[in-house]
């Protein structure tokens, strides 16, 4: 059966977050590559060729051959993905917005912006409806259609993810938690081998922020057009370890009502996301997978479960200083990054924000 699919185009299609986006992206059923852009140093190569492919698979072949492109509308695509690097996301992203294309972005630029949908499918689908607010045109008051849904930072999507359930069992006042990230979540190149080996760097620049902020927008309730941020305080610490994918944290939490360890695990075990009824081709067959074994989850092990779109909780117990503590584990570079913003493309299809551009059927 001859079925219409989505062309998409990749910004940003070089990097980690953009090849990570090629490779969830082959053999989707909805989504078709179409166009690849970069900066200026790969624009006009073959994308073999100007992408240091990091991938555990092959580039499929169709995509290896295709010419990168400059980052600029005209693209032969119904909807953009952006891994671009947040130093030119933002008027990039614009640009292609003001141009008619829906943008779903990992970039940090509009994540706060007040009517930007800073998504995560099984925790808050409803933001999407911000879209409504958005008015992107060229200054004449003439919007066509372009819009722009943002992905969180990669160790917030873990932390909300852990936290939802809870949030919506027991209330939850206050949260700390310290990252062990991976070196992919820095992109490529990344941290230098002498600075990562054998080694722990106690700082990313403006992840702490970002852990502390983005959450109660994710956790906020929407109410006549506005997310009305949690209130919830967050002491994020963020430090970088010579891990190659999956960052994982330590959560402790305080609760607004009481809530024993087994209540704890009992909320992570029955969460059930609202997309679960919408079979979305990404969604994993289970959000949060909880580990009893105590040395679990692990990067190596466990990163990828749920093809990377399953964040794992494993050691829940009891909190000398705050309520229960417990381990999380997300895949960056997947559920943090490019997987997720797929997830995100998926249920805006499914609700109706993402059509097909006027252009001839590409069949599958
Ligand atoms: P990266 O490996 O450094 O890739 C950056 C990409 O941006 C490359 O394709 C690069 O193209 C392109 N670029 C740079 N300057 C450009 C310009 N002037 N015009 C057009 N394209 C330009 O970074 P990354 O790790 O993939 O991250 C990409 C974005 O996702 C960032 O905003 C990052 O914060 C966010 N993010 C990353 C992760 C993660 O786990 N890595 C997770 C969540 C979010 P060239 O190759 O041609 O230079």
């Amino acid at each position: 059966m001859e079925q219409q699919r989505f062309r998409v185009g990749i910004l940003g299609a070089t990097g980690a977050v953009g090849q990570k986006f090629v490779e969830v992206l082959e053999g989707h059923p909805w989504f078709e590559i179409t166009a690849l852009a970069a900066s200026e140093r790969s624009a006009g190569r073959p994308y073999a060729e100007a992408a240091n492919w990091i991938g555990s698979s092959e580039i499929p072949p169709h995509v290896a051959a295709m010419e990168v492109q400059e980052a600029e509308p005209g693209f032969n695509a119904d909807l953009v993905f952006s891994g671009l690097d947040s130093s030119v996301a933002g008027e990039i992203e614009a640009a292609f917005a003001r141009a008619g294309y829906p943008v779903i972005s990992n970039a940090r630029n509009y994540r706060m912006q007040d009517d930007v949908p800073l998504l995560i499918p099984e925790i808050n689908p409803d933001h999407t409806r911000l879209i409504e607010r958005q008015q992107w045109d060229e200054g004449n008051g003439e919007a066509r259609g372009g819009f722009i849904v943002t992905n969180p930072n990669c160790s917030t999507v873990g932390l909300v993810c852990a936290l939802r359930p809870l949030v919506d069992a027991f209330g939850v006042a206050q949260v700390q938690v310290t990252t062990m990230q991976a070196l992919s979540g820095a992109g490529y190149p990344g941290v230098s081998s002498l600075d990562a080996l054998g080694n722990v760097v106690p700082y990313i620049g403006g992840e702490e922020e970002k852990m502390a902020a983005e959450p109660r927008k994710l956790l906020g309730t929407l109410r006549d057009g506005v997310v009305e941020p949690a209130a919830l305080a967050i002491s994020a610490q963020c430090n970088r370890v010579p891990v190659l994918d999956g960052h994982m944290e330590c959560i402790s939490v305080k609760f607004a009502s009481p809530a024993a360890v087994e209540d704890v695990r009992r909320a992570f075990l029955d969460y059930r996301s609202p997309i679960d009824a919408y079979d979305l081709p990404s969604a994993p067959p289970r959000l949060l997978h909880v580990f009893d074994d105590p040395r679990f989850p692990q990067p190596r092990r466990h990163a990828s479960l749920g093809r990377g779109l399953t964040v794992s909780i494993g050691r829940i117990r009891p909190c000398e200083v705050l309520d229960v503590k417990f381990v999380a584990l997300v895949h960056n570079t997947v559920r943090g990054a490019a997987g997720g913003a797929v997830l995100n493309a998926e249920l805006l299809v499914h609700q109706g924000y993402l059509k097909k551009r006027q252009r001839a059927a590409v069949s599958a």
